[in-house]
């Protein structure tokens, strides 16, 4: 495990399954798979320069295994390719911590968890390019959004 960038570190995006005991396999216990995006870490890293406090990276990479046995997880997640992060700030709701997400136009998945304090974003496109953006309310997912201008 390496620093990626001045304030990232690849173990912050290592698979939490041995948080769960999952050690054995199919699990990887906390690994990063073939490792993770330096496109989405470079992102991260303006978004940490912007926002001047520390971006806790509440789910990095999940190898398959870890990635099924979350319920409410895509089959497809781009998680477990690496490319994804969901992220957080102390003191700071999703919706504002997106809107610094959507100032700096990075990422070209951008997921909003209203109420979750998080936010996913990917660099499924790249770090920019033509951007998927969805709010998903627990029960209760829109799918097509265009702009979170109207929600933050
Ligand atoms: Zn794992």
């Amino acid at each position: 495990m390496r620093q990626l960038t001045p304030n990232f570190h690849e173990r912050e995006f290592a698979c939490k399954d041995a948080l769960r005991g999952k050690t054995s396999p199919p699990f990887c216990n906390g690994s990063v798979g073939k490792g993770i995006s330096q496109e989405l870490v470079n992102g991260l890293q303006q978004v940490r320069d912007k926002v001047g406090k520390p971006i806790l990276v509440t789910s990095g990479y999940r190898c398959p295994a870890y990635n099924a046995s979350l319920s409410g997880a895509a089959s497809q997640s781009k998680h477990m390719k690496g490319t994804a992060a969901d992220i957080r700030v102390d003191g700071m709701t999703s919706e504002q911590l997106m809107k610094v997400v959507e100032e700096l136009n990075l990422f070209t998945g951008r997921g909003l968890y209203p109420g979750q304090g998080f936010v996913h974003v990917d660099v499924r496109n790249g770090l920019h390019g033509s951007v998927t953006r969805w709010v998903k309310r627990i029960n209760k997912p829109y799918q097509g959004v265009t702009s979170f201008k109207g929600l933050v």
